[in-house]
Order: C-alpha cells, then structure tokens, then sequence
C-alpha cells in the first residue's frame, strides 16, 4: 500500500526522462524535500539547476514520513549539552527553529497550500523510570532558550502520561503538497526535474563534474548529493558512519475525538503521533513507531501489529486505511552530515543522516549549502560538518557498522538460517542452500519459484528476506530490493542478479 501522501495526491510532474547529455550550474541528484528545497534556493538565487531522481518526484522518504516540522528532535538537547556543551546544542536548536520559519516563509511567499498548520510539540513517557530523562532535557532547554518554559503540564492524548517536554509554535503539513509548490517554483524558474533517471557515477575532471546517468551525461560545476544515503562509497566512507533505520507508520480512522498536537514516547518502542486531512476531508490519526535496524529479522507482530494494538486499544472503533514504512539514515552521533562530501572533491556537497528528522534538518541543509556554493560560509557549518572526524562515543554502535562493512566488504558472509526450498510457504522468502551455493528463493502466491543471487550489489553482504515488507533487505546498510531483485533503494544502485 503506498503512503498516505502518495495516496491522496495526483502524481507531481517534473521535467521528464533525461534524454540528451545536457550542462547546468549545479546537478542535485535526488528529488527528495532535501534536494528539492536545495534546488529552490538555487533557483532564487539565479542558478542553473538540474535534479535527477531515479524515481518519481518525491517517491523516497519524503512520500513515506510522518512530517512533523519541528526543531524537538526526540532528547537531543540534553544528550549535544553533555557531549558538545550549551553553546553547541544552542546552535543546533537555533538552525532547526530558524528552519521552522523558513519552511513557513516559502510556504506564505509562493501561497502553496499544504494543510500547514502551528502545533505544539511533545515528548512524553507514559513510565515512571524514563521521568528523569524528560527532566534532563527540561533542564538543558532551560540554557538554550529562556522564552519556554518546556515542561509539559497536560498532554492531550487520549492515555496517562507522566511527564513531557512541550515546545510551542512547531508546525506540520502535507508534505507532497509542499513538493509540488516547490517544483512549480522550480519549473517556473527554468529549472529542470528529471524523473526515471539513475545515477550511476560522478567524476570530477579540470573543474567540472561528469554526472552519468544509465543513458547520459551531466556537466556542472557543482554536485549535490540528496540521494538520501549517498550511493558514491569512496570518497567518503559514509557506509562505516551510518546505517539505516526502518519504522512503520499507519492511518487510522475513527469517530472518536483526536488529539491537536504531535507526539512521541521516550520509551520503546517509539510511538508517534498527528493527525492529517485525506481528499475526503476526512481527519486521519498517524501513528508511527515500532523502528529497529533496517535488514533485521522482524515479524509483523514487532512491526504494524505493534501500532494496529495500540490503536485498537485507544479507539474501540478504529479503521486501518494506511499502512506503509520506510527508513532513514541514522549517524553515529546523531547529527546529520552536511556540507562537502570529502576533502577529495571541491564542489561536491552532501546532506544526510537526518536520523528520522529530515523536515528541518533538509531546510537547514538546502541553506548551508546554498551559502557554500555562492562561496560563503554560514554559522552552522561547525555544527553539521560532513567531514567532521570526531571521537565516537557510542562504542557499540561504532563497533557493529565496522563489523558489518568489513564482512560486506571482504565478502565474510553473515551466516543466515538453514532452510530447505519446502519449508518456504507462498508469497514468502527465504536463502537455501543449493549444491553448496546460497540462492534466494521467493514463492509467489501460487507456488512459483523466482531465484536470486542473495548478495547486495552494494558491498556484497548476504540479504535478509523481510518476510512482513516481501522484500530482500541489506543488513550491512540497509539497502533494499524487491522480490524479484529489483533495487528500490540504496545505497545499493544495481538490481541482484537471477540465479537460472
Ligand atoms: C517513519 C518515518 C517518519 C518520519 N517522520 C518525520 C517527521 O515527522 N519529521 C521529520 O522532520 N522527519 C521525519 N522523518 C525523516 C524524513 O522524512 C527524512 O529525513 C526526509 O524525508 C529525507 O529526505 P531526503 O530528501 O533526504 O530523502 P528522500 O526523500 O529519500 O529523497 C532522496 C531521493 O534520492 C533519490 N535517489 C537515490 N539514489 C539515487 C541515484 N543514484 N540517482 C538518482 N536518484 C537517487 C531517491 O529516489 C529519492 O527520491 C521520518 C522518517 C521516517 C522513516
């Protein structure tokens, strides 16, 4: 089922397929609220821009998020206070808040109407052994701004909660009616959107960049990287810094009265919540949640079955009318990584990692690298540095992307379960072993047979069958393909091969 956005808009046109070598100022590649919010400054400022998607516009994370615009990013201020200090965790509250107001002053400049709402913001526990955690953080937004109070004294959801933190004037919106208002903009300024249109590679000779498409070339002075997870492994070595997080979302219909605001636990498993209008105006309850690393073993008991219970205890009448997932990356230190790619290549810009909070984070991306391309620098640089080299301090986590890259990369593969071709139900998954080789078998819902190499066209680590999505996924870094081997997402760009 595709997202709530994505099933209650008409598709947004850009530009077409890419079909001659062409030139610009700058190339974004992907068509994401990131690239696309870069791409819009660009053109404010005179640029010739190109943005290439290798699907439709606005098909990745953007069509699948929950869009809440806000600068509270689950505990974040007390977790940058302790390990960067007050004045860091300053700057960091002050990029998202001013992100809040751009997003609104682009939206009231180009009249797009996009159910753009003001609400408050909260984080809550519904557990007594999570309320010093919620206080920490009161404490810490205490020093970093002294107009809100933050303490949360009564949250209006329909449950017990014990305590949470509140940040007023946060916002939400359709995020597919913000993209198209974005692409107008886009297109009325001779920018191009090219849809269907994969990169395969960058390389950089004397001062231009040659951006190569399945069919085509691209030449521009400067790149931007907005693919999400960067697909280019070196320079860079994104893999060994990030990995991606999968999380469930669901549309839920009642009689009953919805909460106003927007909300999320600090407990596990992560529940959010909004509410949005579908076509029939109809107010739609978002709950999303039930994350975990994207390539994990997972049933849909951990996953949707988590949110329906949750639901249907809250609402005796609820109706499920959407269900979708998606992922995003995550970093190891919980900043996002914008602005050069590497030290390598000057004018090759990248801006991922929102770890989950890519409506502002994308905003304050677009503007960082906006000013860098006109040869200025801005006051966040610091913060988001893309090559920033710093000391990780959450070892486990840095031990396990190093553990997983290295195996993907010296092709040590992880031991999956032994299963016989027999045990795999219809519509289902699963890696066999087939005179000593692995093969990855999907049976259709009839019994039909369909053979793929298991390997991930990334760095080569063996794939998981994602029995609850129907799809091979990258334990490594997350990639993700269909179950006929299909890439739908990356880093991975290449479809796994057939086994005959
Ligand atoms: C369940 C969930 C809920 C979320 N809710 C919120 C929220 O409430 N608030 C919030 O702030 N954030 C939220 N986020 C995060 C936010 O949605 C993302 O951070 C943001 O949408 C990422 O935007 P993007 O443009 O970087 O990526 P994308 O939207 O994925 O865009 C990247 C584009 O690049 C294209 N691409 C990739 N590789 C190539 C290639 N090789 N060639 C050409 N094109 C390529 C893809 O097709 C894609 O369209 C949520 C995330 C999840 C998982």
């Amino acid at each position: 089922m595709n997202s709530f956005w994505l099933e209650n808009i008409n598709k947004i046109e850009g530009s077409g397929i890419l079909e001659n070598d062409t030139n610009a100022d700058v190339c974004i590649i992907g068509a994401g609220i990131c690239g696309l919010t870069t791409a819009y400054y660009l053109c404010k400022e005179g640029y010739r821009v190109i943005v290439i998607d290798k699907e439709n516009i606005a098909n990745g994370v953007t069509g699948h998020t929950t869009a809440k615009i806000t600068s509270q990013h689950g505990l974040i201020y007390s977790y940058l206070s302790k390990e960067y200090g007050i004045n860091f965790a300053k700057k960091y509250y002050e990029a998202n808040e001013q992100a809040i107001k751009n997003i609104e002053e682009i939206i009231q400049k180009n009249s797009i109407e996009c159910d753009f709402e003001k609400k408050n913001s909260y984080i809550y526990t519904e557990k007594e052994e999570e309320l010093d955690k919620i206080k920490e953080e009161i404490e810490a937004l205490k020093n970093i701004s002294h107009l809100e109070n933050f303490k949360a004294e009564n949250i209006d959801l329909p449950f017990k909660t014990l305590g949470g933190v509140e940040f007023k004037n946060q916002a939400e919106f359709n995020p597919l009616k913000y993209i198209k208002g974005l692409v107008k903009y886009i297109l009325n300024k001779k920018g191009r959107i090219y849809e269907n249109t994969l990169c395969i590679d960058v390389k950089k000779e004397n001062e231009e960049f040659t951006i190569f498409t399945e069919t085509n070339k691209i030449y521009a002075k400067c790149v931007v990287i907005a693919t999400q997870y960067p697909f280019i492994k070196i320079p860079g070595l994104y893999f060994l810094k990030m990995y991606q997080a999968s999380s469930y979302v669901i549309g839920v219909q009642t009689n009953e009265k919805l909460p106003e605001g927007m909300y999320i636990n600090v407990e596990e498993p992560k529940l959010s919540f909004r509410t949005a209008i579908d076509k029939e105006k109809n107010k739609i309850l978002l709950i999303g949640g039930a994350g975990h690393k994207t390539g994990k073993k997972i049933t849909y008991e951990e996953t949707y079955g988590i949110l329906e219970k949750r639901a249907k205890e809250l609402y005796k009448d609820a109706k499920i009318k959407y269900k979708w997932s998606t992922r995003d990356a995550i970093t190891l230190d919980k900043i996002p990584y914008i602005g050069e790619l590497s030290s390598i290549y000057e004018n090759m810009y990248v801006a991922t990692g929102f770890n989950k909070w890519g409506m502002t984070s994308s905003n304050v991306a677009a503007n960082i690298i906006v000013e860098k391309i006109k040869g200025n620098g801005s006051i966040y640089d610091e913060i988001f540095k893309a090559r920033r080299f710093k000391p990780i301090e959450n070892k486990g986590e840095v031990k396990n992307m190093i553990v997983d890259s290295v195996k993907g990369i010296i092709g040590d593969r992880i031991k999956s379960e032994k299963i016989e071709i027999d045990e795999i139900k219809n519509n289902s998954g699963g890696i066999v072993d087939i005179d000593g080789e692995k093969v990855g078998i999907y049976k259709n819902e009839e019994g039909k047979i369909y053979k793929i190499d298991p390997v991930c066209t990334h760095l080569g680590c063996i794939l998981e069958w994602n029995d609850v999505d129907k799809t091979w996924d990258c334990p490594c870094h997350g990639s993700r393909f269909d179950k006929y081997g299909k890439n739908i997402y990356g880093p991975a760009i290449k479809n796994i091969k057939e086994k005959i």
